[in-house]
């Protein structure tokens, strides 16, 4: 039996926590904003210490969709669900517990896949709720989308630093090699740049340094290995005030969420001559590819890769918008954002 119980929280829509005792749920679903359209964000399942971990994650992570759908120039707002549990212990009836809450908020609250949720999930979520998007036979997995989105950020990286968005012979230190990281680091290798890359599960880095003649480092290592850029693809956090004064890179460019422990950090990156593209700029391209399931059109593949060409032109006006206004690229990003809600409160334009 589910109970939803609120959990009211300033500068949020909606919050509630969920708990199932039948099929084990303890989750939360956080809105943070539908000023643009309904709140989408994917779920994520991790084994978070205590549920105050988890409500931090997912309020972080729902507000960074908000400013991700914003810059993305699309029509929803943001939002974002965790389940709290063993990843290896996950069973369809926890999912479709799960789709019972999601529906529980009228489609006010789209979900798609995230951290260790993966699309055949989606389809026992979607045996509750029509509010889901990710399904196999409509726009999929969304994760080689996302690594698409971080290449044409990358480029864009790549030519406001060294004036050229030619990748031959740049080192790219990729942290984590899971979904994102390891398309990331084909469309790397292909490009005719070198492959650094480290994974908890020294597996799954192995088999992407075989697939793209790289190398291996520990994951202790790859936050401080000689670099032209560092792309962080497993969770955030990693730019922080231990990490920077050892990041040998000139850009940070990868698909993490929330990839700043705090905001000032991207003020940090700035001042250690770090060119940032913004993680909910750079890893938009999955938000991209299943926004464009939603239509009326229905799925085409052509037209969501159009769209993620924006992530270029976007990255050069924030770049642009740091250097007049004299402020970090994160915050810029942010400037950006927020200029597009605004207008869209204020019926400017819709
Ligand atoms: P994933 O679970 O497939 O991959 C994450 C990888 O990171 C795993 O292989 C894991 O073992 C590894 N990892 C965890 N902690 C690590 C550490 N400290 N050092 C090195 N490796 C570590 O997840 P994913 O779908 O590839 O997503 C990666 C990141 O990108 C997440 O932060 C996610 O929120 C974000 N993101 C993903 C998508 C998407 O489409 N999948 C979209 C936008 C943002």
């Amino acid at each position: 039996m589910l109970e939803i119980t609120d959990i009211p929280t300033e500068g949020y829509e909606s919050v509630k926590r969920a708990v199932d005792t039948t099929t084990g749920l303890h989750a939360i679903i956080s809105v943070h904003s539908t000023v643009l359209g309904p709140a989408l964000g994917g779920m994520r399942l991790w084994a978070y210490e205590t549920e105050g971990d988890a409500i931090f994650d997912v309020l972080r992570l729902s507000k960074g969709m908000t400013y991700k759908a914003a810059c993305a120039g699309l029509d929803l707002g943001g939002g974002k669900s965790v389940i709290v549990g063993d990843p290896a212990a996950k069973t369809d009836d926890l999912f479709k517990s799960m789709g019972e809450f999601v529906e529980s908020f009228g489609g006010n609250y789209i979900t798609a896949e995230d951290v260790n949720t993966k699309v055949e999930d989606m389809a026992a979520v979607n045996s509750k709720t029509q509010h889901v998007v990710g399904l196999a036979g409509k726009s999929g997995n969304p994760s080689p989308y996302t690594a698409w989105g971080c290449f044409i950020g990358l480029r864009a990286c790549m030519e406001e630093a060294y004036g050229s968005s030619d990748i031959t012979d740049k080192v790219i230190a990729i942290e984590g090699a899971g979904s994102v990281g390891s398309a990331y680091a084909k469309l790397i290798a292909d490009a005719g740049g070198k492959v650094v890359v480290a994974d908890i599960f020294d597996e799954s880095a192995q088999k992407v340094a075989a697939a793209t003649g790289g190398i291996v480092v520990s994951p202790d290592a790859i936050r401080s290995v000689e670099c032209d850029v560092y792309a962080p693809c497993a969770l955030g956090g990693s730019i922080n005030d231990e990490t920077i004064p050892g990041f040998k890179s000139r850009i940070v460019c990868g698909a993490a969420n929330n990839q700043l422990l705090e905001d000032r950090h991207g003020k940090a990156l700035k001042e250690a001559g770090i060119l940032y593209g913004p993680d909910y700029v750079v890893n938009a391209g999955g938000l991209i590819n299943v926004y464009n399931e939603l239509g009326p059109e229905g799925y085409e593949e052509q037209r969501a890769l159009g769209m993620m060409d924006k992530i270029y032109d976007n990255l050069k006006e924030m770049f642009a918008i740091s250097k007049e206004e004299g402020i970090c690229v994160a915050r810029a990003a942010d400037r950006f954002g927020e200029r597009r809600i605004e207008a869209v409160r204020e019926g400017a334009v819709n």
